[in-house]
Formats: structure tokens, sequence, C-alpha cells
């Protein structure tokens, strides 16, 4: 039987690695200055993992079918207002959620969204609804990390997944390292996603979206799909597919361009906020549930 190799030394080697290596891996400033703002978006789910699943009578509706259109919908939205936008996958296919961040990390995209549905089969979610935006972090509150146990549960047991628990181990490590950098501006863009996309899917103008029923929050978790992302990352739970009204919005074409609409509308703010005095108060004013 062989001892484990001690986590510390571990984090001592890959601390060295990283230092080495993320001076080649940077995107140059006048690299990124001179491009469009580069979005990746992550339709959640595909192929053989379907996601949460509401049955009615007339059919089966898949959280992976409906992540798909809400990604083709709001990419077409963000492209029409100067975006370049690319999809993790663009059909119904299998994808490990470790190629969908390092896609992006190819690309050198400049944030990376993966969009998901919520199901009140999940436990602690009973007669849920609404909207949360995770960004990547170590959690104490229950409900969000089940809620990633059920995101991650496709790592277990699929013989198609490269991703064992050692190689998740070495990512969670690798992480840690670099997770400061992006730390805070996973946050302001998980903020301004949450606040527009509740103002945009509220049917009450007058709304207030602090205290709005829909505003589920602004939530930290261990999603294993942001794990690897080099730059800001965030998951967003667009609605609950076991509820109604949230299940018509995003099946309704016009619900889809509210959602593409809100989605579009926070990242123009994260776009033009980048490095100002502005950008630091979001950070510090948005509270994370
Ligand atoms: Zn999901």
């Amino acid at each position: 039987m062989t001892r484990p190799f001690p986590r510390l030394v571990k984090k001592f080697f890959l601390t060295l690695l990283v230092a080495l290596s993320t001076g080649l891996g940077q995107v140059s400033l006048t690299e990124a200055a001179q491009r469009p703002f580069r979005i990746v978006l992550d339709p959640g789910h595909g192929g053989a993992d379907e996601g949460t699943v509401h049955i009615e009578p007339t059919g089966r509706i898949t959280e992976k079918d409906v992540t798909l259109i809400l990604a083709q919908q709001t990419a077409k939205k963000l492209r029409s207002h100067g975006f370049e936008v690319f999809l993790t996958r663009e059909g119904d296919i299998d994808l490990a959620l470790s190629a969908r961040t390092a896609m992006a990390n190819r690309l050198k995209a400049d944030v990376f969204i993966s969009l998901h549905m919520n199901a009140s089969a999940i436990p602690g979610a009973k007669d849920a609804f609404g909207i949360e935006t995770y960004f990547l972090n170590s959690t104490s509150d229950e409900s969000s990390k089940r809620l990633a146990h059920f995101e991650n549960s496709v790592l277990g047991g699929s013989p198609k997944s490269p991703d064992s628990p050692e190689e998740l181990d070495v990512a969670l490590i690798l992480k840690d390292l670099r997770l400061d950098a992006n730390l805070s501006e996973s946050k302001r863009l998980a903020c301004h996603l949450q606040h527009q996309l509740v103002q945009y899917t509220s049917n009450d103008p007058a709304e207030v979206v602090a205290t709005s029923p829909r505003n589920r929050g602004i939530k930290q978790a261990l999603f294993y799909v942001l794990l690897g992302a080099d730059m800001p990352a965030v998951l967003v739970e667009a609605g609950f597919l076991s509820r109604n009204s949230d299940r018509n919005l995003v099946l309704a074409l016009s619900g889809q361009q509210k959602i593409a609409s809100a989605i579009t509308a926070a990242l123009e703010r994260f776009r033009t906020l980048k490095g100002t005095q502005q950008a630091k108060q979001v950070v510090s004013t948005c509270k994370v549930r």
C-alpha cells in the first residue's frame, strides 16, 4: 500500500509549476485590448447527461435542451452588441466538464458563463423558484453544497469521464493558487448577472431586485465546471424546470429573449466598469448568501 503524496508537498511543487507557467499562459494586455470582448457560453449538460428533467403528459423537458436554446439566443444577442461569443457545444453531445473550461482557456476568453436550470428535486429546493448565480469558492451552505454535488455528479462513475478523484484533487490545488486573481472579478460578474436577470425577468416593473422573491442570490460553491477556468467564471441557474412560471419563461421565445437581454446588459456593465472605482464598489456592496 502506498501512502498518498502529502497535499502540502504536492502543493509546493505545483506552486513552482504554476509560477513558471503562468507568465506563458497570460493574454497580453495589448492583445486583449485590440480584440472584441470574448465570451464563452457553456450550455450545461448534453448527450447522455440530461441534467434535470421535467416530465409532462406531452413529453420530457430536459435541462440540456433548455440550456442550449438559452445559450444560442444569448449568443445571438451578444453578437449584435459587438461581443465575440463561442459556445462549448452547438448540439446535443457529451462533453466532459473539464473540456468546457479548457476550451475557454484555449480561446483566451474574457469570461466563462455556464448556463443551467435548477429543480426542486434537488433536496432543499422544494417548491422553489427564481434565479441564482454562483462563483467558485468553498462554501459552508448546505443547499449550495447539494446543488454543486448534483451539477458535479456527471463526474461520478461515468466511464467516459477522464476526471478521476486524483485529477480533481490536483485541479483543486492548482485552482487554489490561481483563484485570488479571478475571485473578485468572478464575484462582480455574478453580481451584474444576478441583478440584470432578476430585473429583466420580473413581471412587475416596480419590483426591487434586492428584495424580489425571485432573487435567490449570489452564492458560492465548488462547481467542478468552473474549476479549470483561467478567467472570471460563473454558473447561472436560470430558473426551476420544476416550477410552472420558471419553466414557461424559458420555454417561450419572449422569455428566452429576456434572459439573453439580461446577460447582455450584465456583460456590457461588466466590461464598461472593468478597472474602475465603481467596479470595486460593486464587489464590496454586493451581498453573497
Ligand atoms: Zn445543471
